[in-house]
């Protein structure tokens, strides 16, 4: 056989070097790039065979080599590989053109007709709507529960759960979940446990370590880091690995090969990038809670908040996105605090290089557990400016804010 398909190298599993290290070597397998740095930008729909013996051999492995763009090319594989590599006990990643496919799919994955699941009561809202939405109507029924139930996750366990989706610490709300307790009584039961893992990307917990079976990332927010791309990925164990490959395949997902080259961009500064908005969030964060204005900040770094006992059990550290309440106020006063900050940009997403504000409510989307606040959240995204700058603006921001008293 000519070799006119590039190969597909197996994944390297986590191999235990240090996270820059690895972040540097990640998915850059021999075979891939020729000796160029970065895998190159492979376009493709039609991939040609030299002869019919080919063309067999590859309809005989399709995921041995180049087969059909929608299984990927060296592109999207080296992100795929890298994002594997991270990760203690993963067996293979698969892509989506946003972090809400990736959950969709990792559901889709696991449940039939019929089935009930659990999903944390801060889980992102999308997901709720494809819950409540998109699985009744197949039958497949939700309950929603406390983020902070623990152990008492099994009280809500019924005889058709097939699978539990966590997200800690929740993008809203910020409570950290109790991992392990929550995964050790769902593989007890033979029940999927999945995460959403964006808030604290691979560099801050191991979710599959821990007892997952399937950590999924919004690439779209540190990963990618830019503010420029949108995409999702899903990282199963062995065990789950083969359902989840087969229902991105069956649902015909696929990226493009320049957003994965993007996304691999992104990746390669991600803890440096994560270190700076992590020391810099902890400053600003330290300076609001000091301010006589905040009623609270929901940091799970901070030792007032409740679940930092759980936090640093289980985590490595901490990222730039996290809330704080102000003591009272309306719309109007909220306006007054953010419409003329000059370093913070009034928009969703998070993640990127650039600092962002954002009022977010929760107890209009929430149905399990009610957090009465006595004024509006707002959610920064602390990004790469210097702190000292993002703190003289939120204290003229909330001078304003003040004013209105
Ligand atoms: C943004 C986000 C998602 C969805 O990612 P998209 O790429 O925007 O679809 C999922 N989970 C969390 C926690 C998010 O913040």
């Amino acid at each position: 056989m000519t070799d006119n398909r590039h190969r597909r190298q197996p994944p390297q599993p986590h191999d235990g070097t240090c996270t820059g290290t690895r972040l540097v070597h990640a998915g850059r397998g021999p075979g891939f790039a020729d000796g160029i740095v970065n895998p190159p930008v492979w376009r493709a729909s039609t991939i040609l065979f030299d002869t019919l013996a080919d063309l067999d051999a590859g309809i005989a492995a399709p995921d041995a080599g180049l087969y059909y763009g929608r299984r990927g090319t060296p592109t999207q594989w080296a992100l795929e590989d890298a994002l594997t590599g991270l990760e203690p006990g993963a067996a293979g990643t698969k892509l989506f053109v946003s972090g809400v496919a990736a959950i969709t799919t990792a559901l889709l994955a696991v449940v039939k007709a019929g089935d009930h699941v659990l999903i944390t009561d801060s889980a992102y809202e999308p997901t709720r709507l494809f819950a409540d939405q998109t699985l009744a109507r197949f039958g497949v029924t939700t309950t929603y529960f406390d983020p902070r139930v623990g152990s008492s996750i099994a009280d809500l366990i019924q005889p058709n759960t097939s699978a539990i989706l966590l997200e800690s610490p929740g993008s809203l709300s910020f409570e950290v979940q109790d991992v392990p307790a929550i995964t050790t009584i769902a593989r007890a039961r033979n029940i999927v446990t999945m995460i959403d893992n964006t808030w604290a990307t691979p560099l801050r917990l191991q979710p599959l370590a821990l007892g997952c079976d399937i950590s999924i990332q919004a690439l779209t927010k540190y990963v990618g880091g830019h503010s420029d791309v949108m995409m999702g990925s899903a990282t199963a164990t062995q065990a789950l690995w083969p359902r989840l490959k087969a229902a991105t395949y069956r649902l015909g997902h696929s990226v493009s090969a320049d957003d994965a080259a993007l996304v691999l961009r992104g990746l390669r500064t991600l803890e440096l990038r994560l270190d700076r908005a992590e020391a810099s969030a902890l400053t600003v964060a330290r300076w609001l809670e000091g301010h006589h204005h905040v009623d609270r900040v929901l940091h799970p770094a901070l030792p007032s908040h409740p679940d930092h006992a759980l936090w640093r059990r289980d985590f490595a550290g901490a990222t730039g996105l996290f809330g704080f309440v102000l003591k009272q106020g309306t719309r109007a006063d909220t306006a007054a605090l953010i419409d003329d900050l000059r370093h913070f940009g009034i928009g969703f997403s998070w993640g990127g290089y650039e600092s962002l504000i954002l009022p977010v409510e929760i107890d209009s989307i929430r149905t399990a557990t009610a957090t009465p606040l006595p004024g509006p959240l707002l959610r920064l995204s602390i990004g790469l400016e210097d702190p000292a700058d993002l703190i003289a603006d939120l204290d003229a921001g909330l001078a304003r804010y003040g004013a209105q008293f």
